[in-house]
């Protein structure tokens, strides 16, 4: 079964060579799935107990996921300093799970109109110390700021100096401001569609620029955050140098339907998708193998394209420049996939850490 995975070789976990791909495969190779927005899964919130990264991380290999980014929504500023020193005290002994490479921090810098499920107790403006704190602390790689907010220009523009991606969403912008700010220090789109000014033919909204802009965005191809057709016209404007999916998955990935907590909020699970009492989605049950089938499904991109949108443009997105392609200097982290886009295996640094039971 790792018949294709023996034809590359390894040295410190990085890749030293890789095969030509054979049409003839009966498998399909691509770099390891990196998912910048995971709020928990398997029971685990990491808003709510940011020292789970490492428990959750250690099962997303089984998604296919080699790298993501643990992501902290809106709460008081503690829990983003626990999470921070979470990821500087580093895995636990023996861990050979998926790579937390950073932290997503997605509010409180957002606004009141489009917060979603984030509880908006906890909403604040954008604070400078605060971002100081953020930029220097070598871990927060991506930070969500709806650029309507007062302060948001010179924080981001902070942020984005000291190398951390800043996303534009949960935002109440015009098309006029979300242009700007993706002309600026916004650097990439949060969950595309989703609680944002949507796209009116006489005031485009966020949506609009950022269709029209050059950045990457990302989308939650799970057919109910956006409608397939939606997902369409997004992959006809981003291609495949700018879709990048994210599942944005809470505790309830990977369980059944009941009630779960996303951060200090309740979310109740079922057939239409994890909603709060307002019946406001609350981020969703998806996993990357399931996003990236559903692209391929319903957007007629090749299987390459869509291996991309789950690894090299994430990659590009957050300046991992070792990471998203199977190619001499890469790191070793692969999918494996059969040809009905079932995860077959997934390897980390050269080491296969997932085997499929069907498979
Ligand atoms: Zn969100």
């Amino acid at each position: 079964m790792s018949s294709l995975v023996s034809r590359f070789s390894f040295s410190d976990g990085v890749i030293t060579t890789a095969p030509h791909p054979d049409p003839s495969d009966e498998m399909a190779l691509g770099a390891g799935w990196i998912d910048l927005q995971v709020n928990g899964a398997w029971g685990k919130d990491f808003t709510s107990d940011p020292s789970s990264i490492w428990e959750v991380g250690a099962r997303l290999p089984e998604t296919g996921v080699t790298a993501f980014l643990p992501t902290i929504i809106s709460a008081p500023y503690e829990v983003a300093d626990t999470a921070i020193e979470v990821l500087h005290s580093g895995p636990p002994a023996g861990y050979r799970g998926a790579q937390p490479i950073g932290l997503h921090i997605e509010g409180p810098w957002i606004s009141p109109e489009w917060s979603g499920a984030h509880n908006p107790e906890h909403l604040r403006g954008p604070d400078i110390e605060v971002a100081r704190r953020w930029a220097v602390s070598g871990v927060v790689k991506m930070v969500t700021i709806a650029p309507e907010l007062e302060d948001a220009p010179v924080v981001a523009a902070l942020l984005a100096a000291r190398g951390v991606v800043v996303s534009a969403g949960h935002s109440d912008a015009d098309f006029t401001t979300a242009t700007s700010a993706l002309q600026g220090s916004w650097t990439s789109v949060t969950h595309l569609f989703n609680q944002m000014t949507p796209f009116h033919h006489r005031a485009p909204g966020m949506v609009g620029a950022a269709l029209l802009s050059n950045r990457a965005c990302g989308v939650i191809v799970d057919g109910v955050h956006a409608d397939p057709a939606a997902v369409e016209l997004a992959w006809r404007h981003l291609g495949p140098d700018r879709m990048c999916l994210v599942t944005d998955s809470i505790a309830a990935t990977g369980l059944g339907e009941g009630t779960y907590l996303l951060g200090d909020v309740e979310v109740a699970v079922s057939g239409d998708g994890p909603r709060i009492g307002t019946g406001d989605l609350a981020g969703s049950t998806l996993t990357m193998d399931r996003a990236l089938a559903n692209l391929v499904r319903w957007t007629g991109s090749t299987l390459e394209q869509a291996l991309d949108a789950a690894s090299l443009v994430p990659a590009r997105m957050i300046g991992a420049t070792d990471r998203g392609r199977l190619a001499p200097g890469f790191r070793g982290d692969i999918v494996v996939l059969d040809h009905d886009l079932h995860l077959v295996e997934t390897i980390i640094g050269g080491e296969v850490v997932y085997r499929s039971k069907k498979g």
